[in-house]
């Protein structure tokens, strides 16, 4: 089996039923009980006990992940998320996508997991461009894992060759210097979690995005970002439909710029 690896990320080319390590992300539906592709292998693979636990769990939002045992599988744990199905890049799906490899890594972390794997979620039946998608798992994935050095394994499983080859060239690309595309997604991620966290909407969530995206030279910087104005949301006790104020917008930034 053809395997490129760094130190902490593996990418393989086979069957995530099979692979040993804690945990296997799962590409599911929001349902969870079960459907085709990489779903209907690991529900095969682990055996009814894993649709029986699904059952309790109440479905899955978008981006959202939820964990189960492994039962039959090599793997002891299950991560179901639901990718966005894609709609032209016009729903945020970039952002959504991105959320499912972070949660599913916050879940696993939260759980003990040190060694986890995933499939190319939503570039099946859900239709997301093959490339795109590679881009979005594997900057996320070096992003998460450059700030949690307890997550000592990331193997991303490809179904076949030429999803092979597109991860590796993704792989390969240089990351010191992340394109501005993937820096907005990342604020907007940051964005969209202080929103889940903190149950309130942020109305110039665009506005912030393409403000912000020129402004911020490499995924720290970015992280950076989300960390103060996560701060500043708790602190101010927003609720509801929000406007983030200019004049918060430019400290952080001033701020940022120092780090
Ligand atoms: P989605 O609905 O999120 O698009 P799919 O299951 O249809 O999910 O496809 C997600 C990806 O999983 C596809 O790239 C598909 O080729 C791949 N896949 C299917 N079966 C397996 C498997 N057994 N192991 C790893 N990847 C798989």
């Amino acid at each position: 089996m053809p395997e490129q690896t760094d130190d902490r990320i593996s990418i393989i080319m086979g069957d995530i039923t099979i692979q040993h390590v804690d945990a296997i992300a799962n590409a599911a539906n929001p349902t969870l009980l079960g459907g085709g592709g990489v779903d209907g292998a690991i529900h095969r693979a682990a055996g009814p006990g894993l649709l029986e636990e699904c059952r309790t769990l109440g479905g899955c939002r978008t981006g959202e992940a939820k964990i189960t045992k492994g039962y039959n599988l090599p793997a002891r744990f299950v991560i179901h998320t639901v990718g966005p199905v894609w709609r032209k890049g016009g729903k945020d799906e970039d952002v959504l996508l991105a959320a499912c490899y972070r949660n599913s890594l916050t879940l696993a972390e939260l759980s003990g997991v040190k060694t986890i794997a995933f499939p190319a979620i939503s570039t099946g039946a859900y239709g997301f461009p093959y490339e795109r998608a590679a881009n979005i798992a594997v900057w996320t994935v070096r992003e998460f894992i450059s700030t949690h050095p307890s997550m000592e394994r990331v193997v991303f499983v490809c179904h076949g060759e030429k999803a092979y080859r597109i991860y590796c060239e993704t792989f390969e690309k240089d990351w010191a210097d992340h394109p501005e595309t993937l820096l907005a997604e990342a604020i907007a991620a940051h964005l969209l979690m202080i929103e889940t966290s903190h149950n309130i909407r942020i109305r110039n969530r665009e506005e912030i995005v393409r403000r912000i995206a020129p402004a911020v030279k490499n995924s720290i910087q970015a992280l950076s970002f989300g960390i103060s104005l996560n701060t500043w949301v708790a602190v101010s006790r927003m609720t509801g439909d929000m406007t983030v104020p200019d004049k918060v917008l430019l400290q952080i930034v001033e701020q940022m710029n120092k780090t």
